[in-house]
């Protein structure tokens, strides 16, 4: 299977006053489609700085990075932009919807950024609240969810683009465990459905029985924990 993502020898240094911290050490790893990773590891361990650099928030110090065949560590800001809108989904652990929009309006905000005409969109937004199982609650506002709906809106929002790839940072961190196993599972859901590449940081053991791999990163460091 191609890997849609695929990370060669990624280092990343950050620099504090005189200090150096090396939060990425020749980090390596390939992920295909339809794919559900695990990067587990303790706080400060890098697992946030691993997941920015492939979603082109962040950019490597060293190594190479390819998103749906195209290397990213060197793309100009616009292009990166671009990647981002087109090919990357990101879900993080606070949704940060829009409070005074629908469920709906949420969800087509990124749409919008594509040239998709009205009728396309609609459809799609349709399509995607129905996937996340928020088929009756389109024209809900955020404080008229649960915490569980309110991330199943932000997992709409990230796929609504069909992106090859969705990061996910912490993402049932504010969630109780019955309502994570949910979330979770929607996740195998979509990485089946969309064949979606899926990046899930998490201390959620939870999430191993969801995905084909699970990382263990300590120190800037990867290991692999079982395949
Ligand atoms: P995790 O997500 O696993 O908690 P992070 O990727 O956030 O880990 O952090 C990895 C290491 O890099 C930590 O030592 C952290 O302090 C450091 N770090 C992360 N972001 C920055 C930054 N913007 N500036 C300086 N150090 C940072
Ligand atoms: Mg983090």
């Amino acid at each position: 299977m191609p890997a849609t993502i695929r990370v060669e020898n990624v280092s990343r240094i950050y620099r504090v006053g005189q200090q150096e911290r090396q939060a990425l050490k020749a980090v390596s790893l390939s992920v295909g489609a339809g794919q559900i990773v695990v990067l587990r590891g303790r706080s400060g361990s890098g697992k946030t700085t691993l997941l920015n650099c492939i979603g082109g928030l962040d950019r490597p110090n060293g190594g190479y990075i390819w998103v749906a065949d195209q290397e990213i560590t060197q793309l100009s800001e616009q292009r990166l932009v671009q990647l981002r809108r087109q090919q990357i989904g990101f879900v993080f652990q606070s949704h940060a919807l829009l409070p005074t929009y629908s469920a709906r309006e949420n969800v087509d905000l990124m749409l919008r950024l594509t040239n998709a005409p009205r009728s396309k969109r609609q459809e799609r937004v349709e399509q995607v609240l129905q996937l996340v199982g928020l088929g009756k609650w389109m024209d809900h506002r955020p404080h008229e969810l649960s915490g569980g709906q309110q991330q199943r809106v932000a997992i709409a929002r990230a796929l609504a683009p069909r992106p090859a790839v969705i990061l996910a940072d912490e993402p049932t961190g504010e969630l109780d465990s019955a309502t994570g196993q949910q979330i979770l599972a929607l996740f195998r859901q979509i990485a089946d459905v969309e064949k979606a590449t899926i990046l899930i940081a998490t201390h959620d053991l939870a999430a191993d029985a969801f995905a084909d791999a699970v990382f263990h990163l300590a120190d800037g460091r990867l290991a692999i924990r079982n395949a």
